[in-house]
């Protein structure tokens, strides 16, 4: 099968990089968690207290450095901030709470969008976020729109946050969810939405190896 770029969008907390990895895996491809990079932005931002601060920001910019560094012992590549990991701490709430502001200011957009296709320039590549296959990639080969049910979505998330050992309510994750999914759809720049050519892939009841399934039957065209 000749190389090709996996574009994957939706909406928060779907499982859309759970699933991206495992597509990766599965094809030998490289891949890029863009929420990740977004996520970065936003812990800079709020460690120079300046997340809120839509000028500020873009003006501090040129000196934030954003790479994924692969981690053999975990199998995964993880997200750096002028080289510091910070795979952990863009995940806490408070960074899910401001990101999809941040990731609504253009310069941030244009930064990120333009390391991202760069990424992609040899194809081979799995690539999950919100204008994959809109923006980052519309000539992507195969563009996946993933979604589920908010509630199923948010039981998964606190799961999740609840084994890491984070403290937070079922409702505030629910809500934190619901009110990206408005954010991410309504703003100006790049908003949500599926590419006319994407195939959608609704998982709230579906397994993992369901999933798999699904995905081996999309790539039957390319072989
Ligand atoms: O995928 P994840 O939930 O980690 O993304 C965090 C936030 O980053 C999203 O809610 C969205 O606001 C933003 N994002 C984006 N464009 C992308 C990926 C993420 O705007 N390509």
């Amino acid at each position: 099968m000749e190389k090709i770029i996996i574009a994957i969008d939706g909406y928060s907390s779907c499982g859309k990089s759970t699933f991206a990895k495992a597509v990766a895996a599965k094809l030998g491809y490289i891949f890029i968690d863009t929420g990740a990079m977004y996520r970065a932005v936003t812990l800079y931002g709020m460690r120079r207290g300046i997340a809120e601060d839509r000028e500020a920001l873009a003006a501090a910019l040129p000196e934030v450095r954003i790479e994924f560094r692969f981690d053999p012992q975990a199998g995964r590549s993880d997200v750096y901030l002028n080289g510091e990991c910070v795979e952990a701490e863009i995940r806490r709430i408070d960074v899910s709470e401001r990101v999809s502001k941040v990731s609504s200011i253009p310069e941030v957009r244009a930064k990120l969008v333009a390391m991202q296709q760069e990424m992609g320039r040899t194809k081979g590549i799995v690539m999950d976020g919100r204008d994959i296959g809109t923006v980052v990639f519309p000539e992507a080969e195969l563009k996946i729109f993933m979604t589920a049910d908010p509630h199923v979505r948010a039981e998964r998330r606190y799961n999740e946050l609840l084994a890491k050992g984070e403290e937070v309510s079922l409702a505030e994750i629910e809500r934190n969810i619901r009110e990206r999914d408005r954010q991410d759809e309504t703003r100006a720049v790049s908003p949500l939405r599926r590419a006319a050519d994407a195939v959608v892939l609704d998982n709230s009841r579906m397994t993992i190896p369901e999933q798999m399934d699904w995905i081996d039957n999309q790539l039957e065209r390319f072989r």
